[in-house]
């Protein structure tokens, strides 16, 4: 609906890609329980469902004057709600604790640094119970560490070096629209370098993968194999790599995300063993291994 459009239509009907041999239809606006992608919108989610407001959500395709008057209201309202909210949150936390902010406004000495997929239902703190200053929060889609990628880098720079995170969580999730456009054979413009990164993970994993048979199955593996690459990708940075050989931490860790249950599955990446397999090739800490 109106909100659909707004995010792009352009992703609504798709066909898998892989296997080969795989000719089932696959749409990225499943609507089903357990699957919506990030780059899809569900029309059939509630999104007015926790408004104080009385307006409903604009759902019709054509633009009358009071069709567009009301499409006016809800972003004002929509707009003006988070403000209320957070007027709310704040004396919560006040009263909670009167030198919340006191305490936050001094700095920031986080334990985490957290790398997940930018899926409006993943909110790290939310799904962890972690507080602010807990976690250094860096989102983009499907997760993705790339090396060429100034955001992520120096995210990973800043988290390490200065702030001397202890642990680096990448967490993905299982339906991760990005790992589903990513095996889409179709032109999604400016998204086709950035999902390319999936495709060379299958293609790296395609014999495993291709072995699969169950669609949801191989879907749910690759969003698995992609975690563990964009561990991989982590641990071949400099700053990681210095900053453990001389202190022994951070280690990285990855996570998924099931929205079935709401718990994170540990994929249980053995640290000290990929580094030391990584820095065969990737050794950036100026010794010899
Ligand atoms: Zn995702």
């Amino acid at each position: 609906m109106f909100r659909t459009r707004l995010i792009g239509s352009f992703l609504s009907k798709t066909t898998s890609a892989f296997p080969k041999q795989a000719s089932s239809t696959i749409s990225l606006r499943y609507c089903s329980n357990h699957h919506h992608g990030i780059l899809s919108h569900s029309s059939a989610t509630p999104i007015t469902k926790s408004s104080p407001s009385t307006l409903t959500h604009p759902t019709t395709h054509s633009s009358s004057s009071s069709q567009k008057e009301d499409i006016s209201m809800y972003l004002k309202e929509t707009h003006e709600r988070v403000f209320a909210r957070n007027r709310t949150w704040a004396a919560e936390q006040v009263a909670k604790d009167p030198d919340f902010f006191k305490k936050i406004s001094a700095g920031q000495t986080p334990e985490y640094l957290w790398i997940g997929c930018s899926d409006s239902r993943i909110p790290a703190e939310q799904i962890t119970g972690l507080e602010p200053g807990d976690a250094f929060v860096h989102r983009n889609i499907a997760n993705l560490v790339c090396n060429t990628d100034l955001n992520a880098m120096s995210v990973i720079e800043y988290a390490v070096a200065h702030l001397e995170v202890k642990h680096i969580v990448v967490c993905g999730h299982y339906g991760c629209g990005g790992v589903k456009a990513a095996m889409t054979p179709k032109d999604l413009g400016i998204l086709n370098p950035w999902l390319r990164n999936i495709r060379d993970i299958y293609r790296l994993h395609e014999k495993e993968l291709d072995a699969i048979k169950d669609e949801d199955a191989r879907y749910n593996r690759l969003v698995e194999l992609n975690v563990i690459e964009q561990c991989r990708n982590i641990i071949k940075t400099a700053p990681v790599q210095k900053c453990y050989a001389e202190k022994k931490f951070p280690i990285v860790h990855g996570w998924v995300f099931d929205f079935r249950d709401g718990l994170l599955k540990d994929l249980n990446i053995d640290f000290e063993s990929v580094l030391h397999d990584i820095q065969k090739i990737y050794n950036l800490t100026g010794s010899q291994k």
